[in-house]
């Protein structure tokens, strides 16, 4: 999606205010060193049949992005149309993320955009715990591997999975905690954005704390992590 096409979408969604963050981009990914862990990662996963989401995949949705992206955002798992083509968010709620990612006053270019579990849960249920599990070392490497400033948990069972608490994403949005060293900002799943319009207002609420903590931790004002937690 073009910037001007973004505007104006983020007007539409009534986030005409938001002023773009002044945060120095990161370098382009063209300019950067090939990540060949992500890569072989990417290989690992595509052959993986650690749990029942493979018996069904069409392609496995390892997560796209900047290597050395500053913020990474973690949703629940891939949706048809990323089954489709292999691409984490490139449905209707691709296009909210999109806009979120925006909001921050950065491209999708800039982030990098994983999922709890890489293969499609039929019928898109939620994944289960098991599912999720089988499939967290491919998540904590690419956390390891990124080492992202920053990460927004995007509906409940990331949510669940990076903070380690069962509350429900009502109680867990909004509130910062840590997962393996890197600060950790649940909010709502766009998709639930789509059905419940009025959470925007909450959404732009942690897209505020989001860039009030990306701005001091680029310029090595922020506070300390809470700690390497690795949960659960
Ligand atoms: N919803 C998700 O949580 N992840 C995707 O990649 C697409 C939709």
């Amino acid at each position: 999606m073009r910037a001007r096409d973004l505007e104006r979408y983020r007007r539409e969604i009534g986030w005409k205010d938001a002023p773009l963050l002044e945060v120095a981009a990161p370098p382009p990914s063209e300019t950067l060193p090939e990540s060949g862990d992500l890569d072989s990662l990417a290989r690992e996963a595509t052959t993986c049949a650690r749990c029942r989401l493979s018996e069904q995949r069409r392609n496995v949705v390892v997560g796209e992005g900047d290597p050395h992206a500053r913020v990474m955002f973690v949703g629940e798992g891939p949706g048809a149309e990323e089954d489709r083509t292999g691409r984490p968010f490139v449905g209707q709620a691709g296009l909210l993320l999109d806009a979120m990612i925006f909001a921050l006053g950065l491209e999708r270019r800039q982030v990098y955009i994983a999922n709890v579990v890489k293969c499609r849960p039929p019928g898109n249920r939620d994944p289960q715990d098991d599912e999720v599990a089988a499939c967290a070392p491919f998540l904590d490497r690419q956390i390891a591997l990124i080492r992202p400033l920053l990460i927004v948990a995007l509906g409940k069972p990331a949510a669940r999975r990076l903070t380690g608490s069962a509350a429900p994403i009502g109680a867990l949005r909004g509130r910062w905690s840590s997962y393996l060293g890197v600060p950790v900002l649940p909010t709502y799943h766009p998709a639930y954005l789509l059905r419940s319009p009025l959470a925007k207002r909450e959404v732009w609420q942690d897209l505020k704390a989001v860039r009030k903590r990306l701005e001091e931790l680029a310029s090595g004002t922020g506070e300390p992590s809470t700690g390497s937690s690795l949960h659960p």
